[in-house]
């Protein structure tokens, strides 16, 4: 078997690995699905050849909390607050996936993903309905070819009806018969919403979790009516380095010392929480307490399912909430205090670490799996490249990525993905689509209002979760 050899070349070569840095017209030699070197003329002349056109060279932005199931129904979410999102859109579509539709939305959201220069995804698979739900959910993501973290949505929908399964057992199932080996899906854990199951309950999802070596994720802090529940998760004993904090915008600075003794993940999904009336974004928070941020598109029903764009609205953001106290004492910034680059990291290598698979991807680091992204090249718009991980980070559109690479394996060339039937996944897609659409609709008609005694029930049910 003769070696798969690719040079990747007349680029310039943003790796993401601080001792290696960004490198001015520069090439990334892969051997065997792994990044074999990193440099300038690095002298190969028996490889496949891709000419990156005077682009960006970058490795695959990872996300760490996305929704990939929701590709049917892109678009939907536009104009709702997340109280609007959860009791209704959410309440409503879930139900309403059969497991062919939880397979064709994770297949066609993760490919979105791909298309968009995403390598790496968590997905916080919360349509798991029933087994076959969380197969199907397993089977798309292998079928994309993305990198996953499939996270077995441990609390779906249990605060609209009971468990219809033992989810935890099914948990164990796909951890022994789906997800083994070395391969591209690794798993994980989201378990039950805060404040809307026992502490106990959420306690014991991550103990499993954590004996089946998966990362958990969960939703955290971003409904301001109601408490974040990290100091009960403190208590528990569940507030640790393997835990990714999704939102995490409600808590205080006790709340983030807690957070940042423990070493938690935090993932922010700028897009969903600017829109949806989530507070603050938690990046400078996240960096205040010594903590890495990371970025994740959440939802398509909502927003693009790019990295890059967050990850630039996270960074202006960011900027202007060290700026804003100066401004309103009537001074002027003089120094930025955040950098471009830094904001490249939250797109790759510290997602990566979040999800922990840094070993493994993130950077171009020499050993890696080679995950990379191909960025710009002959654009008007990314030329002349003057700061490649600046332009990267500040001015690329999920449009200009060029070619993506999983592992080794090509999946985009040439800006079209490779081995897809896109006329036949879109037609699919909008059949799907409809039929999610019009069973969201019975749903919602057949659904009784809540009482003002269940309103008025809720914050009590909520303090008694968090403290049984
Ligand atoms: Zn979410």
């Amino acid at each position: 078997m003769s070696t798969q050899r690719t040079l990747i070349r007349n680029g310039h070569v943003v790796t993401a690995d601080p001792a290696l840095g960004t490198i001015r017209d520069g090439e990334v030699l892969v051997e065997e699905g792994k990044i074999a070197a990193v440099g300038r003329d690095l002298g190969v002349t028996d490889a496949e050849t891709i000419d990156a056109e005077g682009g960006i060279i970058a490795p695959g932005t990872v996300d760490t909390h996305r929704h990939t199931w929701q590709a049917q129904l892109r678009g939907c979410c536009a104009d709702l607050s997340l109280q609007q999102y959860i009791q209704g859109f959410w309440a409503d579509a879930t139900p309403s996936y059969t497991p062919e539709d939880a397979h064709l939305g994770t297949l066609a959201g993760a490919l979105d993903a791909l298309d968009c220069g995403v390598t790496t995804l968590l997905d916080y698979a919360h349509i798991t309905n029933s087994p076959e739900h969380a197969d199907a959910a397993v089977d798309g993501l292998a079928e994309s070819g993305v990198r996953a973290i499939f996270a077995y949505g441990l609390g779906q929908a249990d605060i609209f009806a009971p468990p219809a399964y033992d989810r935890l057992a099914d948990l164990r199932r796909i951890a022994a018969e789906r997800i083994t080996g070395s391969g591209l899906i690794t798993l994980g854990a989201a378990l039950s919403e805060i404040g809307m199951a026992p502490i106990s309950t959420v306690a014991a999802q991550k103990r499993l979790a954590d004996e089946l070596g998966a990362v958990s994720a969960a939703h955290c802090g971003a409904l301001w009516s109601q408490p974040n529940g990290i100091t009960q998760l403190a208590a528990a004993g569940v507030l640790d380095s393997r835990l990714v904090l999704t939102h995490a915008t409600t808590l205080t600075d006790e709340d983030w010392k807690l957070a940042a003794d423990a070493g938690v993940k935090v993932s922010t999904t700028p897009e969903s929480e600017l829109n949806m009336g989530a507070g603050r974004l938690a990046v400078n928070a996240v960096l205040r307490h010594g903590l890495k941020p990371t970025i994740g598109a959440d939802v398509v029903s909502l927003n693009s399912g790019d990295i890059l764009t967050p990850a630039r609205i996270a960074l202006g953001f960011a900027r202007w909430g060290e700026a804003e106290p100066l401004n309103r004492q009537g001074q002027d910034v003089y120094q930025v205090a955040i950098g471009a680059e830094q904001a490249v990291d939250w797109a790759t290598i510290n997602g990566a670490d979040a999800l922990g698979v840094a070993d493994r991807t993130g950077s171009l680091t020499p050993g890696k799996q080679a995950d990379v992204i191909v960025v710009g090249g002959r654009r008007i718009g990314m030329r002349p490249v003057n700061d490649p991980a600046a332009q990267l980070v500040q001015q690329a559109g999920p449009g200009w990525v060029d070619t993506v690479m999983v592992a080794g394996r090509i999946v985009k060339r040439d800006g079209r993905l490779v081995g897809v039937d896109l006329d036949a996944l879109l037609a699919r897609l909008e059949d799907s689509s409809r039929q999610i659409q019009e069973r969201m609709a019975a749903t919602a008609a057949d659904k009784a209002p809540l009482t003002p005694e269940q309103i008025a029930a809720f914050p009590g049910w909520i303090a008694h979760n968090l403290a049984s």
